[in-house]
């Protein structure tokens, strides 16, 4: 089949743990536990059931000393079990607590907007008050950088138009050019002291407004030459269908057009139900495929079988399959317009006027008047003939 080419932006490597993101390596899938981090065996039983169906990258919430002895404790029951997934500190407000986690994580997520500016209190800034927010944000990223560069651990700036800092959105507003401007004055701290494990995520809870901050920053790091790989997703996302379209709009554009190389889905539901969506989304933009792509038309008045349960079925029976990653395959109504459609697959199911099934390979027809309880036996024990 053919596949839509990605020129993807180049990044330079940077290792979170034993899992690189950024260069030529695949797109990684993350997440984060949605249990106090003081809850060791919640979080532990949330991370193991988090990599088993595919997460690459785990986050956790730190907000107190006590949650980096728990994270610590969580690594080491981790280790226990034989679970290696890098685990990610989230920080916000602490250059204190940051600091603290770089002894245990693999990797600290700061937020630009409050590592030292209060989120809170003057609305109005003169140019040298600014100036001084500034001054004394790049003073404490620099020895916080120095000390991530000590530990050799990365470090994600995270720019999320929600929480930028009062002096910055008093001056640059609360768009693109803000969330820049935020960004650019942490790369400028860790550029003074020669830091550049460092990942970055520009973040919105508008669609739009993420897609075209990440735009924006990436042409903007161009020019500079800083080229660090980037974290996507959309924050508070919600829930559902909806939840999941605005992730899959936001990290799917920016994807397409070749930036990205880490993705988050952000849901307001258990968070092993952000992998399965992530991984999805990779699929649908043709990259990091992990199962059969299936294809399947609506189904209109010229069926005449069970096209839901067929697919349902070949959807079960094919999703199982591994190594089977580069294979098509489509289920189609009928010929009428099916065979056309289905034209790019390397398999085809299709509707017969009679309600039995033709099975097409390779644009040739491999089974003709298949019963629906038959497809057992003529397609789907067959399949490993198919494989790619
Ligand atoms: S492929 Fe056939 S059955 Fe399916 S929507 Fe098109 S015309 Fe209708």
């Amino acid at each position: 089949m053919t596949m839509t080419t990605i020129d993807r932006r180049k990044t330079r490597e940077v290792s979170v743990g034993n899992v690189a993101i950024g260069g030529d390596n695949s797109i990684r899938i993350q997440s984060m536990t949605s249990v106090p981090t003081k809850n060791v065996t919640g979080n532990v039983e949330q991370i193991c059931e988090l990599v088993e169906c595919g997460c690459e990258i785990v986050r956790l919430a730190v907000t107190t000393v006590d949650d980096v002895k728990s994270l610590a404790e969580i690594k080491n029951v981790l280790h226990r079990r034989g679970t290696t997934v890098p685990v990610v500190a989230d920080v916000h407000f602490s250059p204190m607590i940051a600091t603290n986690c770089l002894m245990t994580a693999d990797k600290v997520r700061i937020n630009a907007g409050n590592f030292s500016d209060k989120l809170f209190g003057a609305k109005e800034f003169s140019e040298d008050k600014f100036v001084a927010g500034k001054r004394r944000l790049q003073e404490k990223l620099e020895v916080f950088f120095a000390a991530a560069k000590a530990a050799g651990k990365p470090i994600r700036i995270g720019i999320n138009s929600g929480s930028l800092a009062p002096r910055v959105t008093c001056k640059f507003g609360h768009g693109d050019e803000a969330m820049w401007e935020s960004a650019k004055e942490c790369l400028e701290a860790a550029e003074q002291v020669k830091f550049g494990d460092l990942v970055l995520s520009f973040k919105a809870s508008d669609v739009g407004k993420m897609v075209s901050a990440n735009r924006l920053a990436c042409a903007q790091m161009d020019q500079y030459g800083w080229n660090f790989p980037i974290h996507l997703g959309v924050t508070e996302s919600g829930n559902g269908d909806s939840g999941r379209i605005k992730s899959a709009i936001g990290i799917g554009t920016l994807l397409m057009a070749g930036i990205g190389d880490t993705i988050r889905v952000s849901l307001t539901e258990n968070p092993v139900n952000e992998i399965g969506v992530a991984k999805d989304i990779l699929q649908a933009c043709g990259i990091n495929r992990h199962c059969v792509e299936i294809i399947s038309c609506p189904s209109c008045g010229r069926t005449t079988f069970d096209i839901q349960l067929v697919l349902d079925v070949v959807k079960s029976e094919l999703g199982k399959l591994k190594n089977f990653e580069r294979l098509k395959v489509a289920v189609m109504g009928c010929a009428i317009n099916g065979l056309g459609e289905a034209g790019d697959a390397d398999l085809a199911i299709v509707g017969n006027p009679n309600g039995s099934l033709s099975i097409y390979g390779g644009g040739k027809c491999i089974a003709r008047g298949v019963a629906v309880k038959d497809l057992h036996r003529d397609f789907l024990k067959k399949i490993h003939k198919f494989q790619k």
